[in-house]
């Protein structure tokens, strides 16, 4: 297909994950993209189910769409990701307009589904496949110099907020020497930085085998085996469960040198009666404790989390644990989310949904805790100098947005390369980024 192509993504790194290889599925059927609806010949909206008013979001963008589509018929409307897994033939009900809808399985058969829409009309597939991971396709990357690398896809979990399960389907983990070979072309083509993706990176390899041999590939061999790719500087990756978590994943991060010294690791909640009804099969004592572990393991470590308040039935008693779990835990930062309810989801319809007031009461209690939390931090960082990873232009004139391992974000002045390191020196501090000046190289003699 010619033309142009813009793709809208919501929602996680999944998403964005997927949304590069729709670029690139298009890039390489010869479209090319524009940051115009207007004057795109295809818009995608690749969609998260997770999000709180995930569907009005995606029927008020549908809505906008519906006069473009009315002037132009050429137009072709894509709903893609999780939404479209989930709402299936209800969206077409809901906007004829769309001309294809397709699930989170069935990505590698978009081309196939735009040339079926210009000949025989509306097109949908939510149909299971699994011969091609989606990270087997082209990928049209917003960097050069870093990239998302998914290594499994769906989860085997079954947390009552959760939508992954139904959408995204049992985990498939993709064969570690396909990981390795993406990651070394990766490598050729200049990036520097990966990031592993998958629901729940501890589980990696349990449904694949090493090849010519019976045994399951761990995530921690995934990890060391990726830190030996030459060129290769940065390895990330999100996320594990605590529950799975095991201490081969911390000293293979302890001594990989390219592995980040950063873990995201979501709590969800410090009350156990409550991560019990969320089906969160560890309890807060556990969790800190693998804290302990991951701090003594990987010195200087950051550590963030996701925090849910307002789970129904969460108590003033167990909000109060949550609050002190997070003042023990000593987040760097924490993604802290009101829960409300998703529709398709068990926690939805269950009782004792809280009301919302007393919801957002406890949300400003715990990120004014959080952002104290993350202030002493940063601000102990003051002074020092460490490796950044210039990721892009900075918010302000000539400035630049960096990266530390552990993940902090530091601001450089000076309109600095993407894709470059330098050392930085660290000057100012704000809860969730720091101020920094870029120390000289030393001269070489
Ligand atoms: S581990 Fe739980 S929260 Fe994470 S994707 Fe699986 S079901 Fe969802």
């Amino acid at each position: 297909m010619k033309g142009t192509y813009l793709i809208r993504t919501f929602g996680c790194q999944m998403n964005e994950h997927d949304s590069e290889r729709i670029g690139g599925m298009l890039r390489a059927d010869g479209m090319t993209p524009t940051a115009e609806v207007a004057d795109a010949r295809v818009v995608v909206l690749n969609t998260c189910a997770i999000r709180e008013n995930a569907d009005n979001k995606l029927y008020g963008n549908l809505g906008h769409l519906k006069p473009l589509k009315a002037e132009n018929p050429d137009l072709r409307i894509v709903v893609a990701g999780c939404l479209a897994q989930k709402d299936q033939g209800l969206i077409q009900q809901k906007a004829p307009w769309v001309d294809v809808v397709v699930g989170t399985h069935a990505l590698p058969h978009l081309l196939d589904l735009l040339r079926r829409a210009e000949d025989e009309g509306p097109q949908m597939d939510i149909a299971e496949y699994t011969e091609l991971f989606p990270s087997a396709l082209p990928a049209a990357r917003n960097d050069a110099f870093r990239a998302w690398v998914s290594i499994a896809v769906g989860c085997d979990n079954a947390c009552t907020f959760c939508i992954v399960p139904f959408v995204r389907g049992a985990q498939r983990s993709r064969a570690i020497g396909d990981v390795l070979a993406e990651v070394q072309g990766l490598a050729r083509d200049g990036v520097v930085e990966v990031t592993l993706l998958g629901q729940n990176v501890n589980t990696y390899g349990r449904d694949v085998t090493v090849p010519g041999t019976s045994r399951r590939p761990l995530f921690a061999e995934l990890l060391r085996q990726v830190n030996e790719v030459e060129g290769l500087r940065r390895i990330r990756f999100t996320s594990p469960h605590p529950h799975d978590f095991t201490p081969d994943v911390i000293e293979a991060m302890a001594e990989s040198e390219k592995v980040c010294e950063h873990i995201h690791f979501p709590m969800q909640s410090g009350s156990d009666p409550v991560l019990r009804a969320m089906q969160r099969s560890y309890r807060r004592e556990r969790y800190l404790g693998w804290l302990d572990r991951i701090r003594d393991g990987i010195p200087g470590v950051g550590v963030s989390t996701d925090i849910i308040v307002g789970f129904p039935g969460e108590t003033d008693a167990d909000f109060a644990d949550t609050l002190d779990a997070v003042s023990r835990a000593r987040f760097d930062s924490a993604y802290t989310f009101q829960y409300s309810p998703r529709p398709g989801t068990r926690a939805a319809s269950m009782p004792d949904q809280l009301p919302k007031e007393v919801v957002q009461e406890r949300f400003e209690r715990l990120v004014s805790l959080q952002e104290r939390i993350s202030l002493e931090k940063a601000r102990a960082q003051v002074g020092t100098e460490t490796e950044v990873l210039v990721e892009g232009a900075g918010r302000r004139g000539a400035s630049s947005q960096s990266r530390t391992r552990t993940n902090r974000i530091v601001h450089l002045q000076g309109a600095l390369d993407p894709g470059t390191f330098v050392t930085a020196r660290i000057t100012d501090a704000a809860p969730h980024h720091l101020s920094g000046e870029v120390v000289p190289a030393p001269a070489l003699v």
